[in-house]
């Protein structure tokens, strides 16, 4: 199932909590907002942070 609940990309250094949007931008800051069903935010997984750095690595 895709989620269509998009996250804001740069939410970990432009706010202070994650913004989820139906939109392709953040309605926060206006940034592009990606899909976030590969890695959803779980304030409970301390490994999410290594995560989400491990994989921006990849992309780059
Ligand atoms: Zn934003």
């Amino acid at each position: 199932m895709k989620a269509a609940i998009r996250l804001c990309e740069a939410w970990e250094s432009t706010h202070d909590r994650p913004i989820y949007t139906l939109s392709a931008t953040c309605p926060d800051c206006g940034g592009p907002a990606v899909n976030s069903a590969p890695a959803p935010y779980n304030p409970e997984d301390p490994y999410g942070e290594y995560r989400r750095a491990l994989k921006r690595r990849d992309a780059d």
